[in-house]
């Protein structure tokens, strides 16, 4: 079965066949006759095209359609969970790895913690036996169609290569030469951030949408930027480095060198870091004398505690600012905040939209809504699962990424 779909992916780069599986996953259950209706190929070639379908195991045919005095049509699907995908998030200090079906619904996931410092070959030790913890149990076995990676750091996509991952301190890792000769199987590589974007598009809050960004905030800030359909890379892959963009010229120094950057300001260790200075600067708290992050700061500010509340709406400020920026730039339909700070979307976002509404030009702040990632923590592991369903269910000539 594996080398029947693995050969499929080589298969799918006839336009039609990937055009005609295409309209079975996002119009199925389908007839034959509704499927030349809406790709304008001819009955016969539908015909063909979908026996070869079948036959690879991707498509199944249902009796379920709509009786019209005679034979009811048969109706085709994709046969979802006939094969998986291994999607694979690698930050900072986890490797968060998931088994989907090919709908990205996922039933098996592990994580593994990265010690710090870290040298090439013990990451790649722990990510390649972390991924066949995951790959060797029973049910999967034969059905892995491909490996996605929504890696930390710059990443060239086209070669899946990480070049550089800043906290793990590691730099041009060939992650898909290694997993391939490895697994045997496709391996997807793209940036963690543009990974979320993509899941966001396909199964989260970017469905149906053209144009917008999806900003990371969690250790560091990034953003995913789909245009035209498209997900933005930039010259060099580091399109979307928000978290770089200076909002404070005196703010507090940033690990690239400059002064108040975004990151400096909202990023989880940032937020924590200004909570500890207040504290010592004498500021009264239920988080004297804890363990401060972000996270403890969002459950300070659940029950009501008056220093966590002013740091999280500050947050939202700082925030608001670089996210007004982008609206002004790029002006999309939509941002989708997601990572930590997301959580504690509550306390965060009404002074967010209060200072977009504030700071961006009134044309593209009133056409752009703000919202959270709906896919929350597996927002970039569902992200690079659908780095490896993109591959299979879209042409690779395509002028789109998004379905
Ligand atoms: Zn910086």
């Amino acid at each position: 079965m594996a080398n029947h779909l693995v050969g499929s992916f080589q298969l799918m780069k006839s336009l039609n066949k990937t055009l005609i599986l295409n309209v079975i996953r996002t119009d199925g259950p389908i007839s034959r006759a509704e499927i030349a209706k809406k790709t304008n190929l001819t009955p016969p070639t539908v015909t063909n095209i979908v026996s070869e379908l079948i036959s690879s195991g991707l498509v199944i045919e249902r009796n379920l359609g709509e009786s019209k005095g005679g034979r009811k049509p048969i109706m085709l699907t994709i046969n979802t969970s006939a094969f998986h995908v291994v999607g694979v998030d690698v930050g900072s200090r986890q490797i968060s790895i998931v088994v989907t079906d090919l709908n990205a619904s996922v039933f098996e996931s592990h994580q593994v913690d990265l010690p710090h410092p870290l040298s090439e070959g013990r990451f790649m030790t722990l990510l390649k036996n972390g991924i066949r913890t995951v790959m060797d149990k029973p049910l999967k076995e034969g059905s892995i169609v491909g490996i996605g990676i929504g890696m930390h750091g710059l990443v060239n996509p086209d070669k899946g290569v990480a070049i550089f991952a800043p906290n793990l301190n590691l730099r041009n890792m060939a992650l898909r030469e290694q997993l391939e000769a490895e697994f045997h199987v496709p391996v997807e590589v793209d940036n963690d951030v543009r990974a979320m974007a993509l899941g966001e598009s396909w199964f989260g809050n970017g469905r149906g949408i053209d144009n917008f960004i999806c900003v990371n905030v969690g250790n560091g800030v990034g953003a995913g930027i789909i245009l035209d359909q498209k997900l933005f890379r930039g010259a060099s892959f580091t399109a979307g480095e928000v978290g770089h963009t200076t909002v404070d010229p005196d703010g507090p120094p940033c690990t690239c060198g400059n002064n108040g950057c975004l990151q400096t300001l909202v990023s989880g260790p940032a937020v924590a870091a200004r909570a500890r200075e207040q504290i010592q600067a004498g500021r009264s708290s239920v988080l004297e004398g804890k363990d401060i992050t972000g996270e403890a700061i969002y459950h300070a500010a659940l029950e009501g505690d008056a220093l966590a509340l002013d740091i999280l709406r500050q947050t939202g400020r700082y925030l608001g600012i670089g996210l007004a920026n982008l609206i002004n730039t790029l002006n999309p339909e939509r941002v989708i905040v997601g990572g930590g700070v997301a959580k504690a979307a509550q306390f965060i976002m009404g002074p967010l939209k209060d200072t977009v509404a504030a700071r961006a030009l009134d044309t593209p702040a009133r056409s752009t809504t703000i919202v959270t990632a709906k896919l929350g923590d597996q927002a970039t592991v569902i992200g690079a699962v659908t780095l490896v369903l993109r591959k299979l269910f879209t042409p690779e000539y395509s002028q789109s990424d998004v379905s």
